[in-house]
């Protein structure tokens, strides 16, 4: 394996359009070395993109949005206090992923290229409507995170495609997001089910919602259904019943050692409908 420290983006493009065989980029390295260690998947290049300026920090843009560097660590979206009151339902979401060490480490977006359908941080970053700059050697172009994971393991970046920042649209007033997941245990697990329910309102009446369920398919997908519900409403038990019924519905998970695909449906309804309430009272202004 050759391992690779370019310093720049545009270095890191040419030297993964000329080399042979399997090509991985290390950011928290949290699942490439895992991979490496246990010789599954295991790259002919490793490209380290920690050298390259800017990839560690998360700057406010001038239109009010976020630009989070492709090496920033979920520590870092921690300690960021007006990130984290802005976006907390995209921060909680990176917070659950590991432990403390893992999170000095791991990344927004290498949670995303992993491409799991239970990816803690990306159901947060969809339904807040993130978007990821990819730079290839045509250029850098904004993709919605959404339209990057295709299936397990799998995303929609090709040869010499490299991401290399998370950004997020202004924040305004009455809105907020949260992101739940059940696992079996405290901590330390892969999500069963993940909800992140995103929410805008005008007098307390819901305007506009985004809702994105994990590890209910082969990929995290956006339950526009679900989310119309919410519509011109203000969030009572009726609605959040209907609410919660109609992700079951759409829910379409596999059974597993972790969870039988009916045990996921209904857990994925009582997840989704606390995301909903957590969301609705961030965005009142209640914590
Ligand atoms: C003990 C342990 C516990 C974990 N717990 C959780 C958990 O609870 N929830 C969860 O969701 N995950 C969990 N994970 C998985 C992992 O920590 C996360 O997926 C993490 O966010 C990966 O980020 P990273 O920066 O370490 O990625 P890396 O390992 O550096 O990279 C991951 C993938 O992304 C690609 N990549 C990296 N950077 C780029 C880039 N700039 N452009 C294009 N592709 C890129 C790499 O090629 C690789 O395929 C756990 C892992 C461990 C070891």
């Amino acid at each position: 394996m050759q391992y690779h420290t370019p310093s720049s983006f545009s270095e890191a493009v040419t030297i993964s359009n000329s080399a042979d065989g399997l090509v991985k980029y290390l950011a928290g390295g949290t699942d490439v070395l895992v991979q490496l260690k246990i010789g599954n998947n295991s790259p002919d290049h490793l490209i380290d993109i920690k050298k390259i300026p800017g990839v560690k920090e998360i700057a406010l843009r001038e239109d009010g949005g976020w630009t989070i560097g492709a090496a920033v660590s979920g520590v870092q979206l921690t300690n960021h206090k007006k990130l984290s009151r802005e976006w907390p339902g995209l921060v909680e979401g990176m917070e659950l992923v590991g432990s403390a060490q893992i999170q000095s480490r791991a990344t927004l977006v290498g949670n995303l290229c992993n491409g799991s359908p239970a990816a803690d941080s990306v159901p947060g970053m969809i339904a807040a409507g993130a978007t990821v700059s990819v730079v290839s050697s045509s250029g850098t172009t904004e993709v919605l995170v959404e339209d990057i994971p295709v299936g397990p393991g799998l995303t929609n970046l090709g040869t010499g495609e490299i991401i290399t920042a998370v950004n997020l649209p202004k924040r305004n007033k009455h809105e907020g997001d949260a992101y739940l997941r059940f696992i079996p245990r405290t901590e330390m697990d892969i999500a069963v089910v993940g909800c992140a329910v995103n929410l805008s309102l005008e007098n307390e009446v819901i305007r506009s919602a985004k809702v994105v369920l994990g590890a209910v398919g082969p990929k995290v997908e956006v339950a526009t259904p679900a989310a119309e519900c919410l519509l011109g409403e203000n969030l009572d038990e009726n609605i959040l019943s209907i609410f919660s019924d109609k992700c079951s519905e759409l829910a379409k998970p596999i059974s597993d050692k972790r969870g039988s695909e009916e045990f996921r449906k209904e857990v994925i309804g009582v997840i989704a409908k606390r995301a909903a309430k957590k969301a609705y009272d961030r965005a009142l202004g209640n914590k």
